[in-house]
């Protein structure tokens, strides 16, 4: 048997999610999420195969984390040698990063100085990256940018219409994010529709707890829905999306301070601030179900929200050879499918009932019906291409 492994990180703010795949097939041996960090309730959960353990953590911050996760891992007999190599997912790349890189000081520094424009995300990256270099000195880590794919967006869709130097001097831009995850869906459409990615023209929908959504022209992004920080765009679990600037005057007038206003618009929106009870969409499917009002209206302006993005990337494409629906609501809620797809016959889509009921992340594929433009379901797996990256550039 061959030991040889790749292992992905990806180190958030509280909480540190993992997987373990063989170097050989790439298949995933191992995966895990260690989660509130810093507190009491500190909990690791590993799962490999059908083997789920959990484990209390007390009170472990990153550092304890991450060598119970080894430890674990070891002691599992899951990782008998240094790992080949560690990919780690890094939510801002600026304009430094269109591809994934071998981290080495210079990237570092680079990665460090996009710490300005995502504040809440790379100073975890950068910690996960160096706890592992201790714990694994020689072993060459590799960054996967969210913002890498994106890099390709013309001026037209990056550039915010504000004084033209806020770019220039400040990196005031869109950016873009779930690069990976449009990057995947789109090769793996490219694949069933049997084309090269370079001839193929997407729309892509991740829509998760974060949502956004990209139009791909040619196998290239060329406009996607998150801007700046990934708050721009498309309604999300607690996050608003597109707001009227003019918001900000308004709420100051009332007496809520930048933080508490970015705090409103981060945490405590999109669908959990409109339903009043939660970001979770199965548990608004239920509460709506049961004649809950304000679910039912939480789910419908997503829809719609939803629906009138994904017309707007047409506006950046020549045609449509599919609109991919992925991310936990993409791949699992048929209902949010079926209502956004319906607002979009101007497109040239029309939902089959029978397939959009029956496909999912258990079976990928087709959703509309077979004379209309394609629409199809495929499953993400963002730790697969960070896997990837990290051989093709940790074993050069
Ligand atoms: P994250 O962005 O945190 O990785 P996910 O991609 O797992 O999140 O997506 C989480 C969202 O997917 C939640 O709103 C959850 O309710 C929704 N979801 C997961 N399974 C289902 C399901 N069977 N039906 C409807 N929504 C689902």
């Amino acid at each position: 048997m061959n030991d040889d492994t790749i292992l992905v990180i990806n180190c958030g703010s509280s909480s540190l999610k993992f997987a373990l795949f063989s170097a050989q097939q790439l298949n995933c041996i191992a995966s895990g999420l260690a989660e509130k960090l810093g507190t009491k309730d500190a909990v690791l959960s590993v799962k490999s195969g059908d083997e789920k353990s959990s484990y209390c953590l007390d009170d472990a911050d990153h550092h304890i984390a991450i060598n119970h996760v080894i430890n674990t891992l070891q002691a599992l007999k899951l990782l008998v040698k240094d790992p080949l190599g560690i990919g780690h997912r890094v939510v801002h790349g600026g304009e430094s990063f269109s591809d994934s890189v071998l981290i080495d000081e210079t990237v570092l520094a680079e990665i460090e100085k996009c710490s300005a424009l995502a504040p809440l995300h790379n100073p975890a990256n950068l910690l996960g990256i160096q706890l592992m270099a201790e714990r694994y000195p020689s072993t060459p880590q590799v960054a996967v940018f969210d913002t890498a794919f994106h890099q390709t967006l013309p001026e037209t869709s990056y550039l915010y219409p504000i004084p033209y130097e806020l770019y220039t001097e400040h990196g005031i831009r869109r950016y873009g994010f779930h690069g990976t995850s449009h990057k995947y869906v789109a090769e793996v459409a490219a694949k069933q529709l049997n084309k090269p990615l370079a001839v193929c023209n997407f729309i892509t929908a991740h829509l998760g707890n974060g949502c956004s959504v990209t139009a791909i022209k040619n196998g290239l992004s060329v406009d996607t829905s998150m801007g700046l920080t990934p708050l721009e765009g498309l309604m999300m679990g607690t996050r608003s999306g597109d707001i009227d600037p003019g918001l900000f005057e308004f709420l100051n007038k009332i007496g809520m301070d930048s933080e508490r206003i970015s705090q409103m618009l981060n945490k405590e929106s999109g669908l959990k601030g409109l339903s009043g009870q939660t970001n979770d969409m199965r548990t608004l499917f239920d509460l709506a179900d049961k004649g809950d009002e304000k679910a039912a209206l939480a789910i419908e302006v997503f829809c719609f929200k939803l629906a009138k993005y994904i017309a707007a990337m047409a506006a950046s494409l020549p045609s449509i050879d599919a609109l991919i629906f992925t991310g936990g609501i993409g791949e699992n809620a048929s209902r949010v499918r079926s209502a956004a797809l319906e607002k979009l016959a101007i497109l040239g889509f029309e939902v089959s009932h029978s397939l959009n009921n029956s496909n999912g992340r258990e079976s990928e594929g087709r959703i509309t019906e077979p004379d209309s433009t394609l629409s199809l379901v495929i499953p993400t797996n963002e730790e697969l291409v960070i896997a990837r990256d990290t051989l093709n550039n940790a074993v050069k």
